[in-house]
């Protein structure tokens, strides 16, 4: 895993306060300080904290990202929304799209395209979040749905070099299930070979998400095709944060 970049993406949901980002600090040390020059650390904090985190982050390695958009840009009559734009005044760098939190409240891959469409006009890497429920895969409708998510996400989208997918069984998030290895590289692989495919892009990065932790990232890690992981519950707590960071080099 160690030559190619390996991106761990914290999404922070709709914990923490501003007391929270104290605990910052030793993630920013680890950075630091870590020999890996190929470790890309991003905090997708929720959008009361991005203006603090911004400020701590600022000459670290560590990068900052959102975790939604609104689907039109710009500045409007939009109460509650934010937009691409704001996200990139704040210093955003990153943007999860079609989360499946989000697209059980609603989101489709309509808002999930003119989302994506608004992120690369503000030049922010946007991380499309794909996956299928319980039931889809119990009916074998896994690659189906993933295809489909991909295809309707990235309508009229050319070029993809911007574009980051993170693999999220919906029923794996927040649950402390996750996929047999073997099947879940066989899905990381059809992602891939699928992009490859359609877009003709061979470099894709895929991560990996749904109840990353300690206790199974050893046997994660063995994907090699793997790209890096999106980890809700286990990066609340730096300290298990940068355990499974280590955990994923040796
Ligand atoms: C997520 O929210 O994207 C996620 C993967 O959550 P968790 O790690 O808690 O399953």
């Amino acid at each position: 895993m160690t030559n190619k970049y390996m991106y761990f993406v914290a999404n922070w949901k709709m914990y923490g306060n501003t007391k929270s980002v104290k605990t910052l600090k030793n993630v920013i040390k680890f950075s630091k300080f870590s020999k890996n020059k190929k470790l890309k650390i991003i905090y997708c904090p929720p959008n009361t904290l991005l203006n603090d985190f911004s400020k701590v982050f600022k000459n670290s390695k560590i990068s900052l990202g959102a975790q939604n958009c609104f689907h039109e840009d710009g500045y409007g009559p939009y109460t509650g929304s934010i937009s691409s734009k704001m996200l990139k005044d704040i210093g955003a760098k990153y943007v999860l799209i079609g989360h499946s939190e989000n697209r059980k409240l609603g989101e489709t891959d309509i808002l999930v395209n003119k989302k994506i469409k608004t992120a690369i006009n503000n030049n922010l890497k946007i991380i499309l979040c794909i996956g299928e429920s319980k039931s889809e895969r119990r009916r074998k409708k896994t690659h189906y749905v993933l295809r489909r998510q991909i295809v309707n996400s990235l309508k009229d989208i050319k070029k993809l070099n911007n574009i980051f997918f993170a693999y999220e069984p919906i029923w794996s998030i927040g649950t402390g299930n996750i996929l047999n290895i073997n099947n879940l590289e066989k899905d990381i692989i059809l992602i891939k070979n699928f992009i490859k495919k359609r877009y003709k892009s061979s470099s894709q990065i895929v991560l990996y998400g749904g109840s990353v932790n300690l206790k199974n990232i050893n046997e994660i890690k063995k994907i090699k095709i793997l790209n890096g992981f999106l980890i809700g519950g286990a990066s609340q707590n730096s300290k298990k944060f940068i355990d499974i960071i280590k955990k994923s080099y040796i």
